[in-house]
């Protein structure tokens, strides 16, 4: 069964003046799009053609270029654009805000971890923020589409922020200022998607 780009479910203009409608609307419809489809191509009439996502990357051979390249990318972007909706954002506040607090020492130190780790990734690639198995919130990065469930990772469970770094994800609007695009995820990140995405994943 092939895979589908899914729906953004906001407007590409929902996160101006933050994150700029063109960058959206370029990011969603063509280079999400273009994982989609190239991870079809890829699994077309092999093994993993009726796997879920999850598995594929879980189980994934690391020398499969096309499949770790493209199954990464559409399961990176479909949690970037996860929790970046717009709707009811709230604050980091909980159980989520308590953890941070205790493994990071505070919400200030946790947002300084988070962004060295997004602006310390030379070149393209993604920052993380994961929660392991026994429970415990790891920030670490991945190059280019690699994804926390792959194997070898460092992430034992899964993760509940994924920040994009590749150039195509803020140059339009932020030119070559990864750090003010870092500071600006902030404004429009989710925190009710986060903490539902953490409580799942901790109960
Ligand atoms: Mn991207």
């Amino acid at each position: 069964m092939a895979f589908n780009l899914p729906a953004l479910g906001y407007s590409y203009d929902a996160l101006e003046p933050h994150f700029d409608a063109r960058t959206m609307e370029i990011h969603h419809t063509k280079h999400h799009q273009g994982y989609v489809n190239n991870l079809n191509k890829a699994i077309e009439g092999t093994a993993l053609e009726n796997q879920s996502l999850d598995a594929i990357l879980r189980g994934l051979d690391m020398n499969n270029g096309a499949v770790r390249n493209n199954a990464g990318g559409h399961w990176n972007h479909s949690l970037f654009w996860e929790i970046l909706n717009p709707e009811d954002r709230g604050i980091l506040s909980g159980a989520l805000a308590n953890k941070i607090d205790e493994t990071f020492g505070s919400r200030e130190a946790f947002k300084e971890k988070f962004a060295a780790a997004a602006m310390s990734r030379f070149g393209s690639g993604w920052a993380w923020l994961c929660v392991h198995e026994d429970g415990s919130l790891h920030v670490n990065s991945t190059p280019n589409q690699d994804n926390p469930l792959m194997p070898g990772s460092g992430c034992t469970g899964q993760p509940i922020i994924g920040l994009d770094v590749w150039e195509h994800a803020y140059y339009l609007h932020f030119q070559n200022r990864r750090a003010d695009y870092v500071d600006t995820f902030w404004k429009v990140i989710n925190w009710n998607v986060v903490e539902k995405k953490y409580e799942a994943l901790t109960k």
